[in-house]
């Protein structure tokens, strides 16, 4: 079992690296990411997440259909949504944020195939998480240092 990255730790404001060639490793490491999100009841996790500075992600908003993604892009977004978000990485912390309501993702699949993808709502906001964390942002980047502050005081 894959203990999961808890912020402060550096690894999580990193930017990533895409994988340029997707193999058994990345295969490996998918896996690893599904299991730690089931076990820890999230709907999302990324590499880094579990101290792997790669541009994978896995999604599961609950209904059983995993997306596995490789270098995931934002090709079109519509719309907004504020919802409360929390992150694994920093347990008991929950922040609204704005986000788009829906969205167009070309990624790269376990094979090393493009494909692309369409997403609303949650499923489209847990995406959306993911890609953030793959460029190191963070649900806290969303507000302001100070309200940061005393959030992560009373939190963590
Ligand atoms: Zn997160």
């Amino acid at each position: 079992m894959s203990a999961i990255v808890k912020y402060p730790n550096r690894i999580l404001k990193s930017r990533c690296s895409p994988v340029t060639i997707v193999g058994e490793e990345e295969k490996e490491i998918l896996q690893k990411m599904a299991k730690t999100m089931y076990l820890n009841r999230g709907v999302g996790l990324a590499a880094p997440q579990l101290g792997i500075r790669k541009q994978l992600a896995v999604v599961d908003i609950g209904d059983n259909k995993l997306t596995k993604l490789i270098n995931p892009v934002v090709v079109e977004s519509e719309g907004t949504e504020t919802m409360e978000e929390g992150c694994l990485s920093i347990p008991n912390v929950y922040i609204k944020i704005k986000r788009a309501k829906r969205i167009k993702v070309k990624s790269f699949d376990e094979n090393g195939r493009e494909f692309n993808l369409e997403a609303a709502d949650l499923l489209a906001r847990a995406i959306l998480h993911e890609i953030d964390h793959l460029k190191g942002r963070l649900i806290i980047d969303y507000i302001n240092p100070i309200k940061r502050f005393l959030i992560l005081r009373k939190n963590t």
